[in-house]
């Protein structure tokens, strides 16, 4: 059996969360390849040692005064160095940390030293073998993730080792510069870790007990889903649901590795589940809620326009013109709505609706901003009759006005656009109807 960890953030940001990741890891030898992110938040308003990265790493390459900043970061790690009473100083990497930042290594390089740090700190407390990223995870020319070569060689590397503590969120580019995934990235070094291992389960440690729900911020109290599927997971996480980064599913999802999201603060919890497929029946008829600000609907009418060949064709044509891609389509017989993200609408909108105009001749063109869309997700729905509707009237009793509707062809999922003000609203009634009122 093996099982591959990953601790985010807030589970390694101080020697006391390393205490706890320690015996969490010890406690079953399964545990054999842990992968770190750098040291979160202790606090709310504590800044994660990434940000302090990026912040210094900006100063120093235009000249600025950095000295100040990278003490801080230091500071950050001999507090958990001597928390743990390790003996191991990390001054030499600070040492050439330092020439590089001056020698303007890159962005990418200065956040990736957070979580290359922590791996140095973590394999010497657990006294598991190091290995840094750079030697094990490759990325292309163009900078995606090239699992081609990484897979054999990481493979064959840990082939040889019992235990081991590999860096999140960095790999190397073929010219041997560091690039780092997206923020949250730590999510998707730990899945394709337990895929070249072949792992049995791929155990994702934060500071919640689980997918929950409905994201805490809206819903404090919100239950935990206990079994999600992939598809489901990835609707919610596309959808701002951000307990793991959306990449890191594709990973171990080729080959069937379950991923249990668990809690570093209560490690008894039983997380959730994240499976192919599964028997279990989900226990309300939605498995989760997600939401989403910033959108902008662009309404199109036109008198029969359901009969028009090439209608929607020439509408998506002059998004597309402009390098605006559309999130949701949802229309009737005279209209059709384009939901796009508004930030990246606004910078062309004037374009867009002009060769609209000139390319269909529409009766008129309505635009909507600051809609949020919520994402009502749930393999349950589609052997459930009646959930759209009891959707609209929890909407409507709670006076949510609702925008637009479009429900995905798989029945996974609802999409229901709504007033950015009365977001929070939403949320709360559709958790309140489906998961309190429980009928
Ligand atoms: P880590 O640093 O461990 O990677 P993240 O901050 O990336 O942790 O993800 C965990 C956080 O995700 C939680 O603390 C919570 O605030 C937020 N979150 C948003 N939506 C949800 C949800 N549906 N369920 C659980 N947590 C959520
Ligand atoms: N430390 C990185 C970040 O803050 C990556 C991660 O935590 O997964 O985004
Ligand atoms: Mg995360």
């Amino acid at each position: 059996m093996i099982k591959v960890v990953k601790f985010g953030g807030s589970s390694l940001a101080s020697a006391e969360q390393f205490k706890k990741v320690g015996d969490i890891i010890k406690a079953d030898p399964a545990r054999k390849y842990a992968v770190p992110s750098a040291p979160g938040k202790r606090y709310s308003a504590d800044t994660k040692v990434t940000d302090m990265l990026y912040k210094c790493y900006s100063v120093a390459s235009k000249g600025g005064e950095y000295k100040p900043l990278l003490d801080e970061i230091k500071a950050r790690y001999n507090e958990i160095i001597q928390g743990l009473g390790l003996d191991l100083s990390l001054d030499k990497e600070f040492a050439t940390i330092e020439t590089s930042f001056v020698g303007r290594a890159g962005r990418d390089y200065a956040a990736s030293r957070g979580e290359y740090l922590n791996g140095i700190v973590l394999a010497n407390y657990l006294g598991y073998e190091f290995i840094d990223a750079a030697e094990v995870i490759y990325f292309d020319d163009n900078g995606n993730f090239d699992l081609d070569t990484t897979e054999p060689l990481l493979k064959e590397k840990l082939s040889n080792i019992e235990h081991a503590v590999i860096p999140g969120f960095y790999g190397s580019m073929p010219n041997d510069t560091i690039k780092t995934f997206s923020r949250g990235g730590s999510d998707i070094t730990g899945s394709i870790v337990a895929r070249a291992v072949d792992a049995d389960l791929y155990e994702n440690w934060t500071d919640v007990s689980g997918f929950l729900i409905a994201d805490p911020r809206v819903i404090p109290d919100s239950k935990v889903i206990t079994t999600i599927t992939y598809k489901e997971l990835r609707e919610l996480s596309y959808m701002g649901a951000s307990v793991l980064h959306e990449d890191a599913i594709f990973p171990v999802r080729a080959k069937g590795i379950p991923i249990n999201i668990k809690n570093t603060n209560a490690p008894e919890d039983p997380g959730t589940l994240i499976v192919e497929s599964t028997s279990i029946k989900p226990e309300y008829t939605i498995t989760g809620i997600a939401g989403k600000k910033g959108f902008a609907t662009i309404t199109i009418e036109k008198a029969m326009m359901n009969s028009e060949v090439g209608f929607g064709r020439k509408v998506l044509e002059e998004f597309e013109k402009y390098g605006v891609t559309f999130e949701h389509m949802p229309s009737g017989i005279d209209t059709m709505t384009v939901v796009v993200n508004q930030e990246n609408f606004a910078k062309k909108e004037q374009e867009i609706l002009a060769g609209i105009h000139r390319n269909t001749h529409p009766d008129s063109i309505d635009i909507e901003t600051d809609i949020a869309l919520l994402a009502i997700v749930g393999r349950g729905m589609k052997s459930t009759r009646g959930t759209a509707g009891r959707i609209f009237s929890a909407l409507a009793h709670k006076h949510v006005n609702v925008k637009m509707i479009d429900q995905g062809s798989s029945e996974l999922n609802i999409i229901v656009g709504v007033e950015e003000a009365e977001f929070k609203d939403a949320i709360e009634a559709i958790y309140d109807i489906f998961v309190n009122t429980q009928i």
